[in-house]
């Protein structure tokens, strides 16, 4: 007798469930139901709810070896990755520190409602790995490849890390992301070998543009050649719609041009951007260009795994300078970085959203004090931004329970 194990539940509240288009659709009581690890059915139900229910949040940027010292600030970004951050992440060479490290964020991760994203790992490969082995499906992880630049003990040549992942089970290899750390640490070589490996295994890629105005300075430097920052990449394949370059502040007409003409995607990391003083990003010329973009915590320059953090600091900074709704946030933090997602691995379709036959990921958030729960879209909207206010150290436990793949994950 074969007999499937199919776990069913069901989670009740007010539902707020993002689209791709923006369109935000909203019960004002209904159950979520799932079955197998994918939502079933979402049913009406008699008022009124106590919580929300919002889908898993999905981070398409966040450094996991630097979980663990966020908030540990040294001034701008070179600074502060010199003193900082390439310290902490030398010690993830010890297999014993990757994997409980790996299993702490991973914890805290899922905790905080994030149920799927793309990791930046520490640049040694066997971190990336024992992270994936822990992870739920619809992680994607890689690690950062450093070649020069940088401290001797993060450094590898790049080639031959990659040389190394035709050695990997390709159920495993599908989910690394080519991932050069910035194009300071990677010689013109080691980039054109990260575009022919992703290209040869349709792996994601990953990197950082254009953050800061030293670090354009220095690629401009280092590589003479380029047109200017985002070209340093294109020249070596490494742009697409399968690439996710994170900020993006500080970019010509032409970069934003060849962005959208690429279908290459940029995360929005506002918590970050506030924390090493990188500027705002100018979301209103992204929009005009029509570059592709999603919001991201970039943990550790992010100081809380919570996407509702992004969520908040995006309203927040762009006031005054562009239309930024929570409603906008909401899918640039789910469905949007889950169309990403998909491309890679077609059980993530609809990973993002509270559709019948999406992935089984639920975040019940307790319903703002005083708030009655929302019946329209608008006060879907006044909802969301009351929850954005919630005292911003609570931010990352704020979820009464979190499902994934359709078991508890946290609370309840
Ligand atoms: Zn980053």
């Amino acid at each position: 007798v074969s007999e499937v194990h199919v776990a069913a539940g069901s989670l009740r509240g007010a539902v707020l469930n993002p689209a791709a288009d923006g369109r935000l659709q909203v019960w004002p009581c209904a159950e979520v139901r799932w079955v197998g690890g994918r939502i079933s059915e979402v049913v009406a139900c008699d008022g009124p709810a106590d919580r929300v229910l919002l889908p898993g949040f999905v981070d398409l940027h966040c450094h996991w070896p630097q979980s663990h010292v966020r908030g540990q600030f040294g001034g701008q970004l070179l600074p502060w990755l010199r003193g900082a951050i390439w310290p902490a992440e030398a010690a993830f060479a010890d297999p014993s520190v990757a994997s409980a490290r790996a299993e702490a964020f991973l914890a805290e991760l899922l905790r905080a409602g994030t149920c799927a994203g793309l990791l930046f790992g520490p640049p040694f490969l066997d971190a990336s790995l024992t992270l994936l082995e822990r992870a739920p499906r619809g992680f994607f992880d890689g690690p950062a490849l450093m070649e020069c630049n940088a401290p001797d003990a993060l450094l590898a040549p790049v080639a031959s890390t990659l040389d190394q992942l035709a050695t990997v089970a390709p159920e495993v290899r599908r989910r690394l992301v080519v991932s050069p750390r910035f194009a300071p640490n990677v010689t013109a070589a080691g980039l054109d070998a990260c575009g022919q490996v992703a290209t040869r295994w349709r792996l994601a890629v990953q990197s950082h543009l254009s953050e800061n105005l030293d670090e354009v300075a220095w690629v401009r430097a280092l590589f003479p050649e380029a047109l200017d920052y985002t070209d340093v990449y294109d020249r070596s394949g490494l742009l697409g719609p399968r690439t996710v370059m994170a900020h993006g502040i500080h970019l010509s007409e032409r970069e934003l041009a060849r962005l959208a003409a690429t279908g290459t995607w940029v995360a929005h990391c506002p918590t970050s951007n506030e924390a090493l003083q990188s500027g705002r990003m100018p979301l209103e010329r992204l929009r005009a260009a029509g570059v592709s973009w999603v919001l991201a915590t970039d943990i550790g320059a992010g100081p809380l795994l919570s996407q509702l953090d992004a969520m908040r600091a995006f309203v927040e900074i762009h006031r005054g300078f562009a239309d930024a709704t929570a409603t906008e946030a909401l899918a640039r933090a789910t469905v949007l970085p889950g169309q990403f997602l998909a491309q890679l691995d077609p059980a993530c379709a609809g990973l993002g959203t509270l559709t019948p036959d999406a992935p089984a990921h639920v975040v019940a958030l307790p319903l703002p004090p005083g708030h009655a729960g929302p019946r329209t879209s608008d006060d879907a909207e006044a909802l969301l931004r009351a929850m954005l206010h919630s005292p911003r150290a609570n931010l990352e436990t704020l979820p009464c329970e979190v499902v994934c793949w359709g078991r508890t994950v946290a609370g309840a």
